[in-house]
């Protein structure tokens, strides 16, 4: 196959050279407007292109690569004591899968435990393109199945308002664990 980014042959299909060059993570931290934090490595205009492959045939390889080179490092700074969840954003397969989970799949490490479908939204409302007010006033209306009690990082793959993630946030709060913080791909705030 063909190098998405180069054109040149690549066994993957994102070329290791282009994965070097182009892939290497920018982290930054959004702080909502009540504290909680979340964690990009990328900037949107950076990689929309790639993001762009979410619901097509190529978009899980895709995103298996963008998670690998984001998240490796991060995941091995954790040196936690305790078991931490972590919990997909609204993990309903499309195209044959769940991009949320294919992210999760790659943080998972000997103190991070991935719980699939545990948060799922009851309103499949797409913000696309959608304003802040819209996206406020149209809630996801998350539904938490996670366990109680347990510390949560939660994983999606775009943070753009921050309507999603608080929403998330505010549910898995309100069943009585722990959210941490939020890891994101990237971050599509205008800079
Ligand atoms: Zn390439």
């Amino acid at each position: 196959m063909r190098c998405l980014l180069c054109q040149n042959f690549s066994f993957t299909v994102i070329c290791n050279s282009c994965q070097k060059l182009f892939l290497q993570p920018y982290q930054t931290i959004r702080v909502l407007h009540d504290g909680f934090k979340v964690y990009s490595f990328y900037r949107y205009g950076d990689i929309a292109v790639l993001l762009k492959t979410k619901h097509t045939h190529i978009g899980a390889a895709v995103y298996r690569i963008l998670a690998k080179n984001a998240m490796q490092a991060f995941k091995e700074r954790f040196d936690f004591d305790v078991a931490v969840d972590i919990i997909p954003v609204d993990d309903i397969p499309k195209s044959g899968y769940a991009h949320t989970a294919i992210l999760a799949n790659v943080l998972a490490s000997k103190y991070l435990q991935p719980y699939y479908g545990s948060l799922r939204a009851q309103n499949d409302v797409s913000y696309s393109a959608k304003t802040l007010h819209y996206r406020q006033t149209n809630p996801r209306d998350f539904m938490y199945s996670g366990k109680r009690n347990e510390n949560v990082i939660l994983v999606d793959d775009i943070i753009t308002t921050g309507t999603t993630i608080n929403e998330a946030k505010n549910e898995i709060l309100k069943c009585g664990a722990k959210p941490l913080f939020a890891v994101t791909l990237a971050d599509a705030r205008e800079l």
